[in-house]
């Protein structure tokens, strides 16, 4: 970057989807520049997650950034990991009614899925061998599992090839928006942060007083929120409404020596436990619908495999008797109420996509090109996400997704 370099447009976070909008506007001759504290992603979100893709939602638009996005990474399959094995959906009384309700619309748009019988889902997972209080289940076979990191990598490679820039170790502490352009104020960091002190600057909103660095402005014409569940802040400094909160999601790897799921994707169990193959390991996780929201990291440990997860596996599963708790981390959901994304232009100069729900990483395509063609024509192109703006909480028309896991 050269000093006092002029950008089209600051994109603040490059996580998958800041990195996601990096490469769209770049690919439209935009130039870009993506300003991140911490680029190798150790709080983010995009580093935490499990990986899940799929386009079978119970909303039009999110399913058409999801499909748009499947689309993208089956072309880059190897290079993203991507494996296609499907979703395996299983629900109970309570729940399988609404789920078949949604069918039509996700086979309206194109997307494969069938209602399976509990025998059908034992036929067609066989470890699956408790089929108590299973009402019915749903399989994907076009929805899948994709390597979230290789993915930001390859955004950002392709970003990086066609002239966008990435400011690393910078924290944006002020944002100024005027007839001109957009003024930023960042903090960067003289040296690459410790552990300790990268969580001191994300839940303290800044830089702590045990961390040395100065002050460097940046200017653009116009800036994009992307700063997934630090966007609440971002969005305090430009004085505009924040509707999300932060939530801390937990995993697990465990080591199950006598049964390989690799067959499979992503399976969700009636009891919210959701469980793919990941290496040696099975990743298993689960979100107790009481995690009060805050900026939380820590990870429970073998209280956590012990009381969520392995209980709700072995429950439906015998083979999953003699787990074993290897390891497992913490990351941030950020929920809005609605639990669909924000995406569109928040004010004059300023763009958002951030409040994914659980869904960055599969909508991250989808977004980037979405906001993009927004960016640079002034109106959507091939995919329309207006119905995620920000104005839909005061118009009352929210775009309601059950949050499964
Ligand atoms: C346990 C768990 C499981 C999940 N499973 C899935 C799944 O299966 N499939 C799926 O699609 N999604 C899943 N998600 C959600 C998904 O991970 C997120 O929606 C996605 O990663 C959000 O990406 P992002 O780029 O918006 O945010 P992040 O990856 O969090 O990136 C935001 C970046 O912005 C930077 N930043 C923020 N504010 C500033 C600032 N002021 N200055 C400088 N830098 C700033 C941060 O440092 C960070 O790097 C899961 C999440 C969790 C926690």
């Amino acid at each position: 970057m050269r000093a006092g370099e002029r950008f089209d447009v600051i994109v603040v976070g490059a996580g998958v989807v800041g990195s996601s909008i990096a490469m769209a506007l770049a690919e439209r001759s935009i130039r870009t520049l993506a300003v991140d504290i911490d680029l190798s992603g150790r709080l983010s979100s995009s580093e935490k997650n499990a990986g899940g893709v799929r386009a079978t939602w119970w909303q039009r638009v999110n399913i058409l950034l999801c499909r748009a996005s499947i689309e993208y990474y089956e072309r880059f399959r190897d290079e993203l990991g991507f494996r296609q094995k499907g979703y395996l959906w299983l629900y109970n009384d309570e729940t399988y009614a609404s789920a078949l309700e949604h069918i039509p619309l996700q086979r309206e748009l194109g997307q494969a899925i069938e209602a399976l019988t509990p025998a059908q889902v034992n036929r067609q997972v066989p470890e699956i061998d408790k089929l108590d209080g299973i009402a019915g289940a749903t399989f994907s076979p076009n929805d899948g599992l994709i390597n979230p990191n290789l993915l930001k990598e390859h955004y950002r490679a392709r970003a990086l090839k066609l002239g966008a820039q990435f400011l690393d170790r910078a924290y944006v502490v002020a944002i100024e928006t005027g007839a001109s352009g957009v003024r930023l104020e960042a903090w960067q960091s003289d040296e690459p942060l410790t552990d300790a002190g990268l969580v001191r600057m994300m839940t303290q909103d800044g830089p702590g007083e045990a961390e040395t660095g100065r002050m460097i402005d940046l200017s653009a014409d116009s800036i994009v929120v992307a700063g997934g569940a630090w966007s609440p802040a971002a969005m305090k400094l430009l004085g505009i409404r924040n509707w999300t909160e932060p939530v801390r999601r937990q995993i697990c790897l465990v080591d199950n020596r006598v049964t390989n799921l690799g067959a499979y994707g992503m399976i969700v169990d009636t009891s919210g436990v959701y469980f793919h193959n990941e290496g040696a390991h099975i990743l298993a996780g689960y979100s107790p619908p009481d995690e009060p929201p805050g900026y939380h990291f820590n990870y429970d440990g073998e209280p956590f495999f012990e009381n969520e997860i392995w209980p709700r596996l072995y429950a439906r599963m015998s083979c999953m008797e003699r787990l074993r708790h290897v390891t497992g981390w913490a990351g941030l959901y950020e929920v809005s109420p609605d639990r669909s994304a924000i995406i569109g232009r928040a004010a004059k100069r300023v763009y958002e996509a951030h409040s994914f729900s659980g869904r960055g990483v599969m909508q991250s395509y989808g977004t980037g090109q979405a906001l993009a063609d927004l960016i640079a024509d002034g109106k959507y192109g091939a995919l329309d996400a207006s119905d995620l703006s920000r104005d839909r909480f005061d118009r009352g028309a929210q775009v309601w997704e059950e949050l499964h896991i």
